[in-house]
Parts: C-alpha cells; sequence; structure tokens
C-alpha cells in the first residue's frame, strides 16, 4: 500500500467533524486529536518548528535546501469534516480494479452508488477506488489533502538531493463552518504564497470565488383584525413576497451557472406583524456584486416608500471577496500549477468556485492562496470516493509545484 493511501486510510479513522454556533476555536475537542497525531507525524519525520497553537492550528515546516531563489510555499488543508453528516466510525472500503459498474456500499442497509446517478465514476474504471460503508462521509475533504501533503513532506525530507525553497504546513480546524482562517496566523505561519489543498477531482485548479454578501430584512407589518383590515393593516408577508418580487427573476440559484451571481432568499418566516427574510448575494465581478447590493437596498427604498418610512429593513453585510484579484498579482501559482499538471499528464480544469474558501479569506489576508485538488468526488456525504491513484498523482503533484519554484 502507498504512504499516501496508508495515511489517509489511517486519519479517516479520526472523527473530527466540526459543530455550528460555537464560540470557541476548534468548534470540537476532538479535532484537537488529530491535530496532536499530525504534529507528532511531522516531528518524527523531521520536519521542522512544528506547533499546534491553542485554537488547534498545526504548524511546520521544511527548510530549503538550496541557495537559488524561491518564495517560501506553503500548503494548506483542513482537519474537520462537515457538521450536516456523520463523521464518526468511519469504515473505508477498499475496491480493487474497480469494474465501472454500481457498487453496493451497504448490504444491510441497501445503499448503492450508481453510475446512472454518478456517471463520473466510470472514469475511475481499472482503478483502486476507497468508498464508505453508506453510513458516514468519508472524509477525503479534507484528509486527503492532509495524506497528500504530509507524504509530499517526507518525500522531500527523505530526498535531500532534489533542490527546493522553504516549505510551509498548515493544518486548520473548522474549515467546514467557514471559520478555518479566523485563527490562522500568515506571518508565523511564513509563507510568502500558498496553496490550499481542498478541491475535488483531479486537475481542479481554482483561483476564483464568488464576492459574498448576507442580506438580513425585517418587514414590519401592522397587525389588526382581518375584518377591520380596510386602510389599516400591513400584512408583512406579502409585503416580503412584494420584496423578493422586486429582486431580478432570473438572478436565482435556480436559473445561474458558471459566472453568473444571484440573490438568494435562503430562510424565511413570519406572521403578519412581522417577517423576517434571510438572503445571500452572490457574484463573481465586483461591479456586479456591488450593484446586486444596490439593487437590494433599492427594493427596500421603494418598500418604504410605497408603506411608509421604517416598514422595511434591510441590511447587508460583506462576508468574503474573490480571491481574484488577489491572485492576479501572482499569476505564476496558476502557471506553475498548470504545467505542472501537464508535465504528469493530469488536465487541468480552471474553473471558477461558485462559493468561498478560506484560501480566498487568507489572500485577503495577505497570502496569496488559490486552490488544488485532492481527487476527491461528491464531497459532503455518503457518496464520497476517492482512488488511490489520484491521491498518489496529487501527491507528484504537490512534489512537482515545489520543485518548480526554484529558479
Ligand atoms: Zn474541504
Amino acid at each position: 500500500m502507498s504512504e499516501v493511501t496508508r495515511r489517509f486510510l489511517e486519519y479517516v479513522g479520526y472523527d473530527t467533524q466540526s459543530r455550528e454556533g460555537q464560540e470557541k476555536i476548534p468548534s470540537t475537542g476532538r479535532q484537537l486529536v488529530l491535530a496532536k497525531k499530525l504534529a507528532e507525524e511531522l516531528e518524527g519525520m523531521g520536519a521542522e518548528n512544528v506547533r499546534i497553537t491553542g485554537q488547534g492550528y498545526v504548524y511546520a515546516s521544511i527548510p530549503a535546501n538550496t541557495d537559488r531563489k524561491a518564495p517560501v510555499l506553503g500548503f494548506v488543508a483542513h482537519m474537520d469534516t462537515v457538521p450536516s453528516f456523520s463523521g464518526t466510525d468511519i469504515k473505508p472500503r477498499l475496491i480493487g480494479e474497480y469494474d465501472g459498474e454500481d457498487i453496493c456500499l451497504n448490504e444491510g442497509l441497501n445503499i448503492w452508488m450508481k453510475t446512472e446517478d454518478f456517471p463520473e465514476l466510470k472514469n475511475s474504471k481499472g482503478q483502486t477506488l476507497i468508498v464508505t460503508d453508506g453510513t458516514t462521509l468519508l472524509g477525503a475533504d479534507d484528509k486527503a489533502g492532509i495524506a497528500e501533503i504530509i507524504t509530499m513532506a517526507q518525500w522531500f525530507l527523505t530526498h535531500p538531493e532534489v533542490e527546493h525553497g522553504k516549505i510551509c504546513i498548515g493544518f486548520t480546524p473548522d474549515e467546514e463552518i467557514g471559520r478555518g482562517a479566523d485563527g490562522f496566523d500568515v506571518e508565523a505561519f511564513g509563507a510568502d504564497v500558498a496553496y490550499t489543498v481542498d478541491g475535488g477531482v483531479l486537475g481542479e485548479l481554482m483561483y476564483e470565488n464568488f464576492n459574498g454578501a448576507s442580506g438580513k430584512v425585517t418587514i414590519h407589518g401592522r397587525n389588526i383584525h382581518p375584518g377591520n383590515g380596510k386602510g389599516q393593516m400591513k400584512n408583512a408577508l406579502l409585503m416580503g413576497m412584494e420584496f423578493q418580487a422586486l429582486l431580478p427573476a432570473f438572478e436565482n440559484p435556480m436559473y445561474t451557472e458558471g459566472y453568473e451571481g444571484f440573490f438568494h432568499l435562503d430562510a424565511m418566516s413570519g406572521c403578519v406583524e412581522e417577517a423576517k427574510m434571510d438572503y445571500i448575494i452572490r457574484d463573481h465581478d465586483r461591479d456586479k456584486f456591488e450593484q446586486k447590493k444596490r439593487i437590494f437596498a433599492r427594493a427596500a427604498e421603494f418598500m418604504n416608500q410605497k408603506y411608509g418610512e421604517g416598514t422595511v429593513d434591510a441590511c447587508v453585510k460583506d462576508t468574503y471577496y474573490n480571491m481574484k484579484e488577489k491572485i492576479e498579482p501572482h499569476m505564476y501559482l496558476i502557471q506553475k500549477a498548470r504545467a505542472s499538471m501537464e508535465k504528469l499528464g493530469i488536465e487541468p480544469l480552471i474553473i471558477p468556485i461558485r462559493g468561498g474558501t478560506d484560501g480566498a479569506r487568507l489572500s485577503y489576508m495577505g497570502l496569496p492562496c488559490p486552490n488544488i485538488c485532492t481527487g476527491g468526488h461528491n464531497f459532503h456525504g455518503k457518496y464520497e470516493y476517492i482512488t488511490v491513484e489520484a491521491m498518489e498523482k496529487v501527491t507528484e503533484l504537490l512534489i512537482e509545484i515545489t520543485k518548480s519554484f526554484v529558479s
């Protein structure tokens, strides 16, 4: 069994599910158990300056072994798994020489992964798949990233003849609840530039994500006995529907893809007296993003003109920005990753992320940080899988990228 596979199978045995709504980092103590294990492993293989912060971040470095010029290069992955699906007692199963047919994940519970639902399974025909038993997720997101980074580190530590610049390694808690960057100390980490290894299918390379804002709308109605409602009642629910109708109908997740942004009504509750609506606003393009926020504010203004000042409170707050503008001055990060992929026969898939990443936040914290693939599929659920071949390839990719930074 390859080193990266052995490590991956070991790490998924650690339950590191994070939890929403916690103030402290890490949100769950169990993430610290894996943090400790990873720190020991890095220490044991000879990495330097290995430490775990009070919040459970693991940092380590491998010193440069060349006088030639190279930026300090970082690799970042996250230790937690998503709160919304069980990560307890994961039983990974290897399927060697996969035949490209439907896979029974769990006989007792009759859980199948069908090629009809996941046609890309066929692309893994002949490879060794790692699947779940249908009751948990697999945790390739992002323990595959961790296994690949550590195996890359070990490779450099056992190949001192290969020149490389300083390599920094960072493992974060709580990425899945959007807090992986909160306690990340860019300066202490020490890298000039970095990659998160947290993408999906082999070849993925991402440096554009949405600009994101949240919109909280509160509508103040006036309840009165419906028999006496004429000229008196203001129905917050109906006004909420009217507010939504003022937004562009097709700029909605149901009708958008690629670089198209949207307004998404995520939750709505209320009664005649008061209604609340939670929105998220997204667009890759900063100007269009700002325009969307203006449209949102104007809808509220219109409602207030029509129904009286103070009827609609619309509060919009930016949550994250597209990392593109922070990566663009460092496009060699993309060029080097792409060239390394091509050298290894991996087809680069450069796609915009329709969401945010910790790398985007790190990019705004001063660490330009695009995202590269782990090789995994179907993250966040029981159909998650990865192939041994993809993990081995990504490990080679990380080695190749690191080598390419020496000039
Ligand atoms: Zn992830």
